[in-house]
């Protein structure tokens, strides 16, 4: 009896699978859920009564749990990217039939999206591709939704993903983003456009302790006032907030007690690799992930820092007084150019992407997704938003006319604040590349010849002239 049948499906049940699961119910799209191991099922089907006697079923059998669902069915597969999705997949495909589809939820490799959508479509399956944003909140109230795939397989899930996703002005924080793998690919550089956005906080937050003197209360003001201006986001907010927590076992503020070794799972290394792949340069990402594998040699850190204080170098040097007013409203203005600059090379890459594989991206559209629900969610997307929607064929969010203007009325105080954290010893390797990026491509003219020079000094590689066209190689050692 077809009324008894769920609208659709969700295998995987851990953190993002069973908020996401909850979310769909609550939206009033009955749901059917199943997990490898039965204590996910039991605890979501808990769940969904205590919160409100949620639509959801849940299914300890995979075969009961497809046949569960209303045909042509749809499956969101939320489990551990690779070898897990395939489990998966070859677990419930067989219960599956022609015109059924998968949406894998995950954060996977785009071409093993690409790689499995073939691999069904011999069972006459459909696939997509959706990343899917905004951590166990965001799955649970309105995440931010990358979808991409087989356009017809969007159909069947748009009207669930669109009252699923976060919430904002100009519609809801889903897209039908392209064919392929290019929603995991997008999924893939907004979390390499977190990492930026993170790096570049911590490194405001070095700055502000280590040059500015302040204190853990000062920080979270200062966080906290920032959040109701241009760098309003979910990041400064939580930023604001993790400076007033005390430490619950100890004296102080609990971020003082937290080891500096940063974790991470691959996708901002996936960006940079890809970054390089398809020769664009991005500095600013490929800075904060050399940082995560810097923060990760605490041990040969230490060491380093007593051999350099032995020969009369401390850790923090130099240290003038500052101006602390002057100095958070720099530090400020450093963030938000320097964040203007990962953007900018992010939106490169997915640009550069999209033409390789044909995926016709809007980069506009995918700014607008990202306002609401995300981790980097941010009123500054809808800046990026408007300046694509000003001109599409943009090359680099540096020279819309807004944002050019806005690097320009705050570089000089860019520049005092990584000229003073080198001054003091402390590295901003986020803004300092992002500023240094910045300065390369508003040049018209760069080192470069030289380079040319050499090139074609040692290795004849020829070289071109400014003043004529053509290829010139020159006996350099001859006439030196
Ligand atoms: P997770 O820790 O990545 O994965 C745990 C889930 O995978 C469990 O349901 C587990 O089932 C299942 N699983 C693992 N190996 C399996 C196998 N061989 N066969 C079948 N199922 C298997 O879960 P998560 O944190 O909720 O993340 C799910 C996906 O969303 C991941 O791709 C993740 O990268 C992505 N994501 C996570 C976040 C986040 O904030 N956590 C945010 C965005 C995206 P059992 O219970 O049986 O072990």
């Amino acid at each position: 009896d077809a009324v008894d049948l769920s609208r659709i499906g969700l295998a995987g049940l851990a953190v993002m699978g069973q908020n996401l699961a909850l979310n769909i119910a609550e939206k009033g799209f009955p749901i059917s859920v199943y997990n490898r191991s039965s204590n996910k099922v039991d605890d979501t089907v808990e769940r969904a009564k205590e919160e409100g006697n949620l639509p959801l079923r849940g299914y300890h059998n995979p075969q009961d749990f497809v046949l569960s669902i209303q045909k042509p069915r749809s499956v969101i597969i939320l489990v551990k990217a690779g070898v897990p999705v395939d489990q998966t997949i070859a677990t419930l495909s067989n219960f599956m039939e022609p015109g059924d589809c998968i949406v894998d939820g995950g954060n996977e490799w785009y071409e093993n999206t690409e790689r499995r959508a073939k691999q069904v479509a011999e069972k006459g399956l459909l696939y997509l591709g959706m990343g899917v944003s905004g951590g166990e909140e965001g799955a649970r109230y309105g995440p931010s939704l990358m979808p991409g795939g087989t356009r017809e397989a969007y159909n069947y899930i748009e009207d669930i993903v669109t009252k699923v996703a976060a919430q904002v002005d100009d519609g809801p924080c889903v897209t039908y983003v392209g064919n392929g793998g290019a929603g995991n690919f997008v999924k893939m550089v907004h979390n390499g456009i977190e990492y930026g956005d993170m790096q570049l906080i911590s490194e405001a937050y070095d700055v502000l302790k280590c040059v500015g003197g302040l204190s853990n209360e000062e920080i979270a003001k200062t966080f906290a006032e920032w959040n109701r201006g241009e760098l309003e986001s979910f990041l400064i907010e939580i930023t604001a907030d993790i400076f007033t927590v005390k430490d619950n076992l100890g004296e102080g503020e609990l971020v003082d007690k937290i080891l500096d070794k940063t974790g991470m799972k691959g996708t901002g290394k996936w960006t940079v690799q890809q970054a390089a792949e398809l020769s664009i340069a991005a500095p600013t990402i490929a800075a904060s992930l050399d940082s995560r594998f810097l923060s990760g040699l605490k041990e040969e850190r230490e060491v380093a820092a007593k051999i350099f204080k032995e020969h009369g170098l401390t850790d923090v040097f130099g240290s003038k007084t500052v101006d602390k007013k002057q100095l958070v409203d720099d530090v400020r203005k450093a963030l938000y150019a320097s964040k203007i600059c990962s953007y900018a090379q992010g939106m490169n890459l997915l640009r550069a992407k999209s033409l390789e594989k044909s995926w016709d991206l809007n980069l506009g559209e995918l700014a607008r997704i990202w306002k609401g629900g995300c981790i980097i969610r941010a009123v500054f997307l809808d800046r990026i938003k408007k300046a694509y929607d000003r001109n599409p064929n943009l090359s680099s969010l540096l020279v819309d006319p807004e944002f050019a203007k806005e690097m320009v009325e705050r570089q000089a105080a860019w520049r005092r604040v990584v000229g003073l954290a080198i001054s003091n010893g402390i590295s901003t390797p986020g803004m300092s590349a992002s500023l240094a990026y910045f300065d390369t491509y508003r040049r018209s003219r760069l080192p470069a010849n030289l380079v040319q020079a050499q090139r074609d000094y040692f290795g004849a590689h020829t070289y071109e002239r400014i003043d004529q066209p053509g290829a010139f190689h020159t006996e350099w050692s001859k006439l030196a």
